[in-house]
């Protein structure tokens, strides 16, 4: 299972305004080779900017 969860704040620093707090709107899982790993999507609260993140299982 992934640490992470829709609507977790988490440590990330926006690329648009450099706010420094992300909100995850959503995880889904992807098959990486053998490994399982986790996009995280998250959006900045401040300006509204999406990103995702690509996180190996575990983390
Ligand atoms: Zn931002």
């Amino acid at each position: 299972m992934s640490n992470y969860q829709a609507g977790q704040l988490i440590k990330k620093r926006c690329m648009e305004c450099f706010h420094d707090e992300m909100k995850i709107l959503k995880v889904t899982e992807k098959d990486l080779n053998e490994k399982n790993a986790y996009i995280v999507w998250i959006q900045c609260p401040e300006c509204g900017t999406n990103d995702n993140e690509l996180k190996p299982e575990g983390l």
